[in-house]
């Protein structure tokens, strides 16, 4: 929840900042050269006596105000002018980048006999240009009438066009004959092309050349691009979360899964334990109800043949008396294991009670009940149990058999362990006589 909080707060800025990127891009871009009668231009006031005139020229004032000057443009050269000079490149040849600027705003205040203006942006361009001859810097001219009393006076790039003569002059080819702005050198202001003759005085206050920093397009593009970062940055991070939380759920997911075989162990260890007689490890009474009621089952429906075997210990009460109960309690457990390690696993070997157990044999008939009794009566019987030596036991073997119950089989085995006491103990005896 508070992530989806941030990321709205991200992107509501972001879409904010968007808004201020394109709206107010004429202002984040605008960049400005001041051309500001306190800092250090080098400038120079020029008549037409290289022409051949008489103009007389005169710098009146140069202050943090502005620049003042005054002609006298008098008969003598064909063409009359007078101007003023400022230079803003590094020198006459290495001037500025301005093909991404668009205005020109001059603060002027002019007096005199025609208000016509020249202005001049001259561009230095080896192809045309030669640092050995002033004039072969390109002339991009705008002229104007300095009547209207104004604040300042505003030209567009656009406005420029190159001075007729100067193309002439030159021999400037057509393709090199278009306004050009990317090396300029200085600015000029002149007397405008009627040259009246008599007085002209000028103040210059302040030029401002106004630019973009970046091509309208490429703000576009950056913005663009900038916005595509985001969203990869942010697909990427989902990602990254996303392959953290399904990691993250597999390892919740293990984890349950072993816990839960854990508790299916212990629980399947518990229900074991209940049916499982603690001292010889041999089923108890409640075991072998499963096994009968199992084998019930079977013999009912599949007509399976279900057998048992009693074993009871001979003389087991002289082996308490001679060694101890607790001995007695370590016989009962070595018969147990010893016979649990000598039956199928179909067979269930369980303690009846005492020193008396009971093999329930499924889908076994009852010679070969007997067979399994005679084996188990021997391995007892070749036993060396530790500190008492030999030990015998006797069984009886009985099986289900016509309409016989479950307490008739029991009694048949019962009845048969009887009878191998009987004759003498070590020995099997089967029911029915078989
Ligand atoms: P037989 O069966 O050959 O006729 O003689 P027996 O000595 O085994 O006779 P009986 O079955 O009467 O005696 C069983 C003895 O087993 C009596 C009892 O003290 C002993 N007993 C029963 N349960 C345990 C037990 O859990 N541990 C020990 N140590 N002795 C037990
Ligand atoms: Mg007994
Ligand atoms: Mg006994």
């Amino acid at each position: 929840m508070a992530a989806k909080l941030r990321l709205e707060k991200t992107l509501f800025v972001l879409v904010v900042l968007t808004a201020v990127a394109i709206f107010g891009r004429d202002w984040l871009l605008r960049e400005t050269f001041v051309i500001d009668p306190a800092a250090d231009f080098n400038s120079r006031l020029y008549g037409d006596k290289n022409a051949g005139g008489t103009t007389d020229t005169e710098l009146l004032s140069r202050s943090p105000e502005g620049f003042e000057w005054r002609c006298d443009l008098r008969s003598g050269s064909a063409y009359p002018y007078c101007g003023f000079e400022i230079f803003i490149g590094e020198s006459r040849t290495r001037g500025i980048d301005m093909s991404d600027y668009q205005k020109v705003r001059l603060w002027l205040d002019y007096e005199g006999v025609n208000t016509s203006i020249r202005v001049f942006l001259r561009n230095f361009d080896r192809r045309y240009s030669s640092a050995a001859d002033d004039t072969s810097t390109k002339y991009n001219q705008v002229e104007f009438a300095a009547d209207s009393p104004q604040d300042f006076y505003e030209f567009g790039f656009d406005d420029f066009f190159v001075a007729n003569w100067w193309l002439r002059e030159h021999n400037i080819p057509p393709h090199l004959s278009h306004p050009q702005f990317n090396n300029l050198v200085s600015l000029e202001i002149q007397t405008g092309s009627g040259h009246m003759l008599g007085e002209h005085r000028f103040a210059l206050r302040r030029v401002e050349l106004v630019g973009q920093r970046y091509d309208t397009a490429d703000w576009y593009l950056g913005i663009i691009l900038a916005w595509a970062g985001v969203i990869l940055g942010f697909l990427a991070y989902r990602v990254a979360v996303l392959t953290g939380e399904v990691r993250d759920r597999k390892i919740r997911e293990q984890e349950l899964i072993e816990v839960n075989a854990l508790l299916d162990t212990r629980s399947r260890q518990l229900e074991t334990l209940a049916k499982t007689d603690s001292l010889t490890g041999a089923f108890n009474r409640q075991g072998i109800e499963e096994a009968i009621k199992h084998g019930l089952w079977e013999w009912r429906h599949d007509h399976k043949p279900l057998s048992i075997v009693m074993m009871d210990v001979d003389h087991f009460k002289q082996i308490n008396d001679t060694y101890g109960h607790s001995v007695g309690d370590i016989v009962l457990a070595g018969i147990s294991s010893l016979v649990k390690e000598h039956i199928r696993t179909t067979d269930l070997f369980a303690r009846w009670g005492g020193e008396e157990f009971v093999l329930v044999c499924r889908n076994t008939r009852i010679n070969y009940a007997a067979h399994i009794a005679e084996k188990l009566r021997r391995l007892i019987a070749e036993h060396d149990f530790e500190e008492v030596g030999q030990v015998t036991a006797s069984f009886g073997v009985a099986a289900l058999s016509g309409k016989s119950s479950i307490e008739d089989l029991f009694q048949g085995a019962d009845e048969a362990l009887y009878r191998a006491k009987d004759k003498g103990r070590n020995r099997t005896e089967v029911a029915g006589g078989l």
